[in-house]
C-alpha cells in the first residue's frame, strides 16, 4: 500500500554532526542528524499544500500542541498563509493553542495531563487541525481527540510532523504525517529532552552522553 508519508526506514544512518551547523552547546550530545531543516521544511510546503486543497474555503483553526508543536506550527501555518496570499481560493485560518505534558526524561509516563491553553470551548462548531511534534504510541492523541469530542467541534483532523513505527502503538494514525521514524528518541525542531534541544533546528538522535547531562 502506498505510504501517505515519507518513511525513514531501521537501517537509514541519518547524517554525521559535522555534515551540517549544530549549535556548539549540543555537540557532544547527538548521535546523528536523522532529518536535516531543509527536508523539514520541504516536506511541510507539500503537507500545507495538502491540507489547504482538502478544507478548500472552509475555514480552520489549528490548535497547536505546546510545547513540541510549536515550530510545525508556526511554519505549516505560514506556508497556508502563502498559499492563500497567491491562489484563487483562500481558506481562513484561527489558530488556538493546547498543553499537554506526558514525558519525564525520555519515557512517558502513562498520565496524559492538559496544563494550559485557551478555553477549549471556543472550538464548538469549527474545523479543527490539531498540530502535534510527534505520535509514539499514540496515547496523548486519543486522550486529546476524547476531550476535543465532547466539544463538537464540527470537525477535526490531525497533522503529526513525526510518527514512531512502535509495538507499543495503541493503533492511532493521524490524517497528515511529515515522517515515519523507526523506535528511538528524537530531538530538535522544538522536540526537547527536559526543556533541552528545542533550539536545534534539525531533527537529530540524542547519544548517551546528551541523555546523561540532561536527565532530571
Ligand atoms: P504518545 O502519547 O504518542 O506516546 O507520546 C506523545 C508525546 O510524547 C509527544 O507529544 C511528545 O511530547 C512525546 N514524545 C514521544 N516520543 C518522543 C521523542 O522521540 N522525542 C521527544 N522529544 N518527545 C517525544
Amino acid at each position: 500500500m502506498e505510504s501517505k508519508c515519507i518513511v525513514i526506514e531501521e537501517n537509514n544512518c541519518g547524517y554525521p554532526l559535522d555534515k551540517f551547523c549544530i549549535p556548539k552547546h549540543y555537540e557532544d550530545d547527538l548521535e546523528k542528524v536523522l532529518v536535516p531543516a531543509g527536508l523539514i521544511n520541504d516536506r511541510i510546503e507539500r503537507l500545507a499544500r495538502d491540507i489547504k486543497n482538502d478544507f478548500s474555503d472552509e475555514g480552520i483553526v489549528g490548535l497547536c500542541v505546546l510545547k513540541g508543536g510549536y515550530k510545525f506550527f508556526t511554519d505549516l501555518l505560514d506556508k497556508i498563509k502563502q498559499l492563500n496570499r497567491s491562489l484563487e481560493v483562500s481558506v481562513p485560518l484561527a489558530v488556538d493553542f493546547i498543553r499537554l505534558k506526558s514525558y519525564v526524561d525520555d519515557k512517558s509516563t502513562g498520565q496524559i495531563e492538559v496544563i494550559g491553553g485557551d478555553n477549549l470551548e471556543n472550538l464548538a462548531g469549527k474545523n479543527v487541525l490539531v498540530v502535534e511534534d510527534i505520535v509514539d504510541t499514540g496515547r496523548t492523541m486519543k486522550k486529546l481527540l476524547e476531550i476535543l469530542g465532547s466539544i463538537k467541534p464540527k470537525s477535526v483532523k490531525v497533522a503529526s510532523l513525526l510518527v514512531k513505527r512502535t509495538p507499543r502503538s495503541v493503533g492511532y494514525k493521524p490524517d497528515y504525517i511529515g515522517f515515519e521514524i523507526p523506535e528511538m528518541f528524537v530531538v530538535g525542531y522544538a522536540l526537547d529532552y527536559n526543556e533541552y534541544f528545542r533550539d536545534l533546528n534539525h531533527i537529530c538522535v540524542l547519544n548517551d552522553v546528551g541523555m546523561k547531562k540532561y536527565k532530571k
